[in-house]
């Protein structure tokens, strides 16, 4: 089969503590599982097709960074916006969740203008907020992490947040949400990096990626992969994963 292909968004300027790890942690998954995987980066002013991709990341950066990127950043929004509404599954973390928010207003008091995929804005506050933080998601239950960030981003009205925050701060200092979540696209705050210590969200990435190549037909064929394996469950898997924390 095709390589399930994961394009990083401008891991030069945008990959702050470990978030590169989301993407081994995808690719490590697809290789558990004897399916082919292939890595794209795209840099400002590489010529990338967007389309062929199956997972898009993005990692958190500093204010300059995000400078940096943005004129890049906003020549994609359409595609990103056409990507985000057929389901194609993304995550963006922290610099870029803001990015992919309407804008960034930084501490500087520049405007850093985003993409506005996701229905939020984000300002600037005299704290940062640093610090391990934990939070509760329905789906994928206890989620574990880390976050630096001075701007604080808040959701518009009916904007589902990527979790409830038990410890820590989260989108800002008063709502006591976490991230946000449109589609399939997972915007969060949490470096660690994300996905090595909470696989349950590489996986529901991973699945959804799946499921949209098996409107091509290619899902039978993954099914015929993953019995023949004979690798470790991923359970097992996991476990490994986590006692090595
Ligand atoms: N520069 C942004 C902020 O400070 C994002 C930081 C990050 O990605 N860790 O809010």
């Amino acid at each position: 089969m095709k390589p399930i292909q994961i394009l990083q968004l401008y891991p030069k300027d945008m990959n702050l503590y470990g978030d590169w790890g989301n993407t081994l942690t995808l690719q490590k998954r697809l290789e558990w599982r004897g399916i082919p995987v292939e890595v794209v980066d795209h840099n400002p002013g590489d010529s990338t097709d967007f389309r062929a991709a199956d997972i898009i990341l993005g990692g958190g950066g500093q204010d300059a960074g995000q400078a940096a990127i943005q004129a890049d950043l906003l020549a994609h929004s359409e595609i990103l916006r056409e990507l985000v509404a057929d389901g194609m599954p993304m995550l963006m973390i922290c610099g870029l969740y803001q990015m992919f928010g309407r804008r960034f207003l930084t501490g500087e008091g520049t405007e850093i203008r985003g993409i506005g995929v996701i229905p939020a804005e984000t300002r600037a506050m005299e704290a940062r907020l640093i610090g391990n933080i934990t939070l509760e998601n329905a789906e994928f239950g206890t989620i574990v992490g880390y976050e630096n960030h001075s701007g604080q981003t808040f959701l518009d009205a009916g904007v589902k947040p990527f979790g409830t925050v038990k410890l820590g701060a989260g989108n800002n200092d008063a709502d006591g949400v976490e991230g946000a979540w449109v589609k399939n696209l997972i915007g969060t705050y949490l470096h660690g990096a994300l996905l090595p210590r909470n696989p349950q969200v590489a996986d529901y990435l991973l699945s959804k990626a799946l499921e949209r190549r098996a409107v091509t037909g290619d899902l039978d064929e993954l099914e015929g992969y993953s019995a023949e394996t004979g690798l470790l469950p991923l359970t097992e898997v996991d476990q490994i994963a986590r006692s090595a924390h």
